[in-house]
């Protein structure tokens, strides 16, 4: 019976997930210039000025450099800057490539936008292509996707019956046409140098850098890949400006991004926020954490990014971090007044948090464990194999996380010099950031970690919701 009711519980569960996917973009989205409407109008202004094609591809290409738009699946690059060296490649042929293979736990904004406002993306695509010379283009789609492919192939089939996508656009003599490619599944498919791999029908592992994907990318020609979402914003910077885009941040900050909230929070789901805004902010904006309970931890950008007490001790935080974010007298910082900004999801506090758009809290009485060794068994099983530290560590990471369950807590410099490997000589991010969960969770939870302390929190744990 008990089996039968967590099957249904589980079935549940899911059909309220996939409700939040359902339905027309929320009115509290600025990303969409249209008000629900699919009408292209900023492809249309390019195509208006088709005579002076190289005067338009530079306007798009000052805007977004002008609206200091970052790329917002990873490593945040500028957009404008990867754009441009695109375009200035002296090549006939160019792709433009979009990455929606997200598969970070508790990332799902990518499929949010897929399902909302598929043609906010294929048009951001298609202005790149016609910025940057390309005539094909991709979406490539994470393959556990499907009813977003779906969607997908539909706004792309309405689009070409539109005439804003495929030959002669809009009557004039530009090209430019896109096809979805179906992830083949993997998470270092979402790598975008194993991407490339994966679309040339290579086993996808990530490629040793230089020369980069904008030099030599698809079959060696020039290519640009950005996330879903930056593309998803390229109609509504271009219609309403570089500065409108500006001064959408709080507190400082300029710009806006999605966020994916989960783990126990009332109201898990996407959120479209002002860069600047808190981690508090966002925990209000999800209903505060589920049951009325105290909040025990939160990962910032997913489990990649360590999992971090309320209230982290001022010896633990970089000197940069204290001037900038504490007073003198402050013995703690309070996670909650932490800003969600483009650092926030690079480098905040000196490396330790990676990224990736995802905010998991954690509530009193959840199983930490289950929460590190889940992470620590996910990055085990989706490593891809190619180098060795991240192949061999990932199965010693998982040892060392069933080890801690049983109160056995790593030697510390065995785990730092394991840390340190899997950090220098791994060439993808996958095998960089595989330790983080473990090494937060001896650092910030040393309460669970003693034999005594471990046997006494499994008393009192309940199961984590599912991220
Ligand atoms: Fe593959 Fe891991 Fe090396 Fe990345 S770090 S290339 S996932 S083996």
């Amino acid at each position: 019976d008990q089996c039968i009711s967590n099957i249904e519980a589980a079935l549940k569960g899911n059909a309220e997930q996939d409700d939040l996917y359902e339905g027309p973009i929320p009115p509290e989205w600025k990303i969409d210039p249209y008000q629900g409407e699919e009408t292209y109008e900023a492809l249309k202004d390019f195509i208006s000025n088709k005579d002076d094609l190289s005067g338009q591809q530079e306007l798009v290409l000052k805007s977004l450099e002008e609206s200091k738009l970052v790329g917002k699946g990873g490593p945040g690059a500028r957009t404008g800057k990867k754009w441009r060296t695109v375009g200035s490649q002296k090549q006939d042929v160019r792709y433009v490539v979009c990455n929606g293979d997200e598969s970070e736990p508790g990332t799902f904004k990518d499929r949010e936008l897929f399902s909302k406002a598929p043609h906010l993306v294929i048009e951001g695509v298609l202005i790149a292509g016609l910025t940057l010379g390309a005539r094909e283009c991709w979406i490539y789609v994470r393959h556990e996707y499907p009813q977003q492919i779906e969607t997908l192939r539909k706004a792309i089939t309405r689009a070409r019956e539109m005439g804003v996508c495929g030959r002669n656009i809009l009557g004039s003599r530009l090209d430019c046409d896109i096809d979805v490619f179906v992830s083949p599944g993997n998470y270092i498919c979402g790598e975008q140098t194993a991407l490339i791999e994966a679309m040339e029908l290579k086993r996808p592992e990530p490629r040793q850098r230089p020369p980069n994907l904008e030099i030599k990318g698809l079959f060696q020609k020039p290519t640009l890949v950005n996330n879903v979402e930056t593309f998803a914003w390229i109609p509504a910077i271009l219609r309403k400006g570089p500065q409108w885009y500006l001064d959408q941040g709080a507190n400082g900050c300029t710009g806006r991004r999605f966020i994916s909230v989960s783990g126990d929070v009332e109201k898990p789901g996407v959120h479209e926020v002002p860069l600047g805004c808190t981690v508090g902010d966002m925990l209000e904006l999800c209903g505060g954490i589920a049951g009325g309970r105290a909040m025990q931890a939160v990962g910032l950008s997913g489990p990649s990014g360590g999992f971090l007490p309320p209230r982290l001790s001022r010896r633990v935080l970089p000197s940069g971090f204290q001037d900038k974010y504490m007073s003198k007298d402050e013995d703690h910082f309070d996670i909650l007044k932490l800003p969600v900004d483009n650092n926030f999801f690079r480098r905040t506090l000196e490396g330790r948090f990676a990224v990736g758009a995802a905010i998991i809290f954690v509530g009193e009485q959840t199983d930490m464990y289950s929460l590190i060794k889940n992470a620590t068994e996910f990055y085990r099983n989706e490593s891809c194999g190619k180098c060795v530290p991240c192949r061999v560590g990932g199965q010693k990471l998982v040892e060392i996380s069933d080890g801690i369950r049983e109160g056995k807590a790593p030697d510390s410099n065995l785990f730092e010099a394991l840390q340190q490997t899997m950090r220098e000589a791994s060439i993808c991010g996958l095998g960089q950031v595989a330790s983080v969960p473990i090494a937060s969770f001896l650092e910030f939870f040393p309460e669970y970690t003693s034999e005594d302390g471990a046997k006494d929190m499994m008393m009192r744990t309940v199961q984590p919701r599912d991220l």
